[in-house]
């Protein structure tokens, strides 16, 4: 650290400005006031592949693409006196043009009358390819982000929303229909002696089953609807805006096209399956979703003991086919 004696007379070097200057990463060019450049360090050579001849005297605006650049530049400087890295398109001595971030001041001597521009130039191509290379890398990290999420949400076997994220998506649309005073549907589906299924033909055909079954369930629904993988041989599905009969309507067009649906084991082996359902709506049977899907499983618990294959909405046929 120079003594303070040693500093001063640092500063009074007489040559230190233009080893400042050449020090200076920055390409530095200074003008006079009719802006026909005066000074051009070896930086601005470098940025420029200009030698500092070739643009002595010469307008400022040679050095940029668009003589809008140039003018944004002054008329900057007018208003403010100064600008700071202003990005603008520049235009090398090959006429290539690049991006260039401008700093300059306005000069004035000490009687306030302007004497021209002293500009910092930098070659902002790189930093800018590198901008555009985080742009893109953070456009497809959020693009992979939203597809784990989607991934993460889902049942690897049947492509279904899993439970939870079911739920999730369940408590938001019954907000939504409560608001607009709509009803909500629950469906608690499960596919009648499943065991049975993966006894006979294996685990494995019975996964294939599952998989082609949740097809034809899936099939069933409308872009509003809400379906889920609520266990093993298990699916939910929540219907906004459905009344109890049109929910009851929904369960079974899928009961009947899961009767009728023949999934293709091996050439010309076929297995066919069937399912049970319990049907519940909020507000007309519950006021909570728990407790729809509550009064939704013994619907289904009912509709087992009603001999299987069939849809059941009611209390009183669970009370009938319990008894
Ligand atoms: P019910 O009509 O009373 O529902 O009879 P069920 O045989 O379907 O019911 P149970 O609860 O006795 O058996 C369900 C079967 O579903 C047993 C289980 O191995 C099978 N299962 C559950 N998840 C899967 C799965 O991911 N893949 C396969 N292949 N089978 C599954
Ligand atoms: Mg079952
Ligand atoms: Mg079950």
């Amino acid at each position: 650290m120079p003594r303070q004696t040693d500093f001063v007379s640092f500063l009074s070097e007489p040559d230190l400005l233009q080893r400042m200057l050449v020090a200076c990463p920055d390409g530095v060019i200074a003008t006079d006031k009719d802006h026909r450049i005066i000074l051009f360090t070896g930086a601005s050579e470098a940025i420029f592949g200009f030698s500092p001849v070739e643009v002595m005297h010469h307008d400022l605006g040679t050095l940029f693409a668009s003589a809008q650049g140039y003018e944004l530049v002054v008329e900057r400087l007018h208003n403010e006196s100064t600008v700071a890295n202003l990005q603008v398109q520049a235009v090398r001595k090959d006429a290539s043009p690049f991006a260039a971030a401008v700093s300059a001041a306005a000069m004035t001597d000490r009687y306030g009358e302007y004497l021209g521009i002293i500009a910092y130039i930098r070659d902002y191509t790189a930093v800018q390819g590198i901008e555009d290379a985080l742009r893109d890398n953070n456009a497809e990290l959020n693009r992979l982000v939203s597809e784990l999420d989607h991934v993460a949400k889902q049942d690897h076997l049947t492509g279904m929303l899993h439970r939870g994220s079911a739920m999730e998506a369940a408590k938001e649309a019954l907000i939504a229909c409560a608001l607009g005073g709509q009803s909500f549907g629950v469906v608690l589906f499960d596919l009648d002696l499943f065991k049975s299924i993966n006894d006979s033909y294996g685990h494995l055909m019975g996964d294939e089953v599952l998989r082609d079954l949740s097809g034809v369930l899936r099939q069933a629904t409308r872009g509003a609807d809400i379906i889920g993988r609520f266990g093993g041989e298990e699916f939910i599905a929540f219907l906004p805006g459905a009344e109890l009969p049109a929910v009851k309507a929904f369960a079974e067009r899928v009961r009947v096209a899961i009767e009728k649906s023949l999934v293709r084991i091996g050439d010309d082996a076929t297995i066919s399956a069937t399912i049970s359902a319990g049907v519940a709506a909020i507000p007309s049977c519950a006021a909570t979703l728990p407790e729809a899907i509550s009064i939704a499983d013994n619907r289904l618990y009912a509709a087992k003991r009603a001999g299987r294959n069939c849809v059941i909405d009611s209390d009183t046929e669970f009370a009938r086919s319990a008894a």
